[in-house]
């Protein structure tokens, strides 16, 4: 089976996953900081905080930007639940966006309108939350720009966007937001097994995410409230949780970042040769606009509605594990429940009516692409005989 997307690990992975495993120290250790130093490089931000999952680095980032009970936060319908559930963490309310049918990420004319609506309905968010779907960064000047004259803060969920530039600038340099967060399962652009990343340039947001990450207890004499009673001392000060990353996890994290470039590079090559081979079939390709570079986590086209669920069955017969997204965040049982219907982000239901993600990912050979190629091109001419 040729999966949607796979791992790419080198023996040089794994060597540094069991030199950790043979030292003393398997978390908390030195390896943790390297690896966000590593990061912070990478993303251009002057911090990066290291936690458990992309989930964790959404919900430690939502709290550092004071999101708590009655808050509000704006986010899209069109990603993984995990960006929503995390502001239900806060104890906050959750309310969506509508995407742009070509970028597929937050559409700054839908964001403007919902914003006039809700000043004059009194319940303007507090944080707006874009995503860099497929890893093509939001339209952030425009996005940031509404923010800012509302009031609210901007997060990036930038999980699919490792590696993505905006500009000159890389996505994570926090350009437009206080917050970028990626995430380093498996599937996205480099892993650590599980493990998530919250990028920003402000110091004090770095030592909260830090509190947070670790029960909200610090061990640093300069921070503490109470007189220190001795080496031993440390103070609770938050209501935090234990989200740090392993230093085994972060051994591989650190491993992969020096080939980031290396895998954006394979992922743009292989979407660039999906953009040619399929552009006579008469699907809707992604389009990447003037400025923008994607890290290409996923290459997802738009599929005639009518065939796309038999066309994912017949490529998934044929070994080729084609997959889908996203599902509309609101169109789930437990967002219905909280007053969700469908037909409210239009959008967002027709992309997801016809989205189908091929195969893309770095160790994706050009023999097995050529594979899916021929048999999309198969697939194509079947369904228009049958019309
Ligand atoms: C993967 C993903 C997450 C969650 O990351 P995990 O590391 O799996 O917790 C959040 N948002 C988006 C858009 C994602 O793709």
């Amino acid at each position: 089976m040729i999966p949607y997307g796979r791992q790419d690990i080198a023996e040089a992975d794994i060597a540094a996953v069991v030199a950790v495993l043979r030292s003393d120290v398997l978390t908390q250790g030195p390896v943790g900081p390297r690896f966000e130093a590593a990061a912070a490089a990478a993303t251009g931000a002057a911090h990066g905080v290291a936690v458990s999952s992309g989930t964790a680095a959404l919900h430690l980032a939502y709290l550092a930007a004071g999101i708590g009970p009655g808050s509000r936060v704006w986010t899209v319908p069109n990603s993984f639940v995990a960006t929503a559930n995390a502001a239900l963490y806060c104890g906050a309310t959750v309310d969506f966006v509508d995407i742009d049918p070509v970028t597929r990420t937050m559409a700054p004319a839908a964001l403007a309108l919902k914003l006039e609506q809700a000043e004059r309905d009194g319940c303007l968010p507090d944080l707006i939350v874009p995503v860099h779907f497929a890893g093509l960064p939001a339209a952030m000047a425009e996005i940031a720009a509404l923010a800012a004259r509302y009031g609210a803060t901007v997060v990036e969920d930038a999980c699919h966007a490792l590696g993505a530039h905006d500009g000159a600038a890389p996505v994570g340099a926090c350009s437009y937001s206080a917050m970028t967060v990626f995430s380093l399962h498996p599937v996205k652009i480099i892993t650590a097994g599980e493990g998530g990343l919250v990028a920003t340039n402000d110091a004090r947001l770095a030592a909260r995410l830090r509190l947070l990450r670790s029960h909200g207890i610090t061990r640093d004499p300069a921070e503490m409230t109470l007189p220190c009673d001795g080496p031993w001392f440390y103070e609770q000060q938050a209501l935090g949780f234990n989200y740090r990353l392993t230093d085994i996890q972060a051994a591989l994290g650190l491993s992969q970042i020096g080939r980031l470039g290396a895998f954006v590079a394979r992922r743009t090559a292989l979407a660039a040769r999906y953009d040619r081979a399929l552009a006579g079939l008469g699907l809707g390709l992604p389009r990447v606009p003037a400025g923008l570079a994607s890290a290409w986590h996923l290459y997802v086209v738009d599929w005639p509605p009518a065939s796309r669920a038999e066309a994912l069955v017949a490529l998934r017969q044929a070994g080729i594990g084609v997959n889908v997204h996203y599902i509309p965040i609101h169109l789930q049982p437990f967002w219905r429940a909280r007053g969700f219907a469908p037909g409210q982000f239009p959008v967002a239901e027709r992309h997801y009516a016809g989205a189908l993600s091929l195969p893309l990912y770095p160790r994706l050979s050009d023999d097995e692409q050529g594979f899916v190629i021929a048999q999309l091109g198969a697939l194509c001419q079947a369904v228009k005989a049958a019309e």
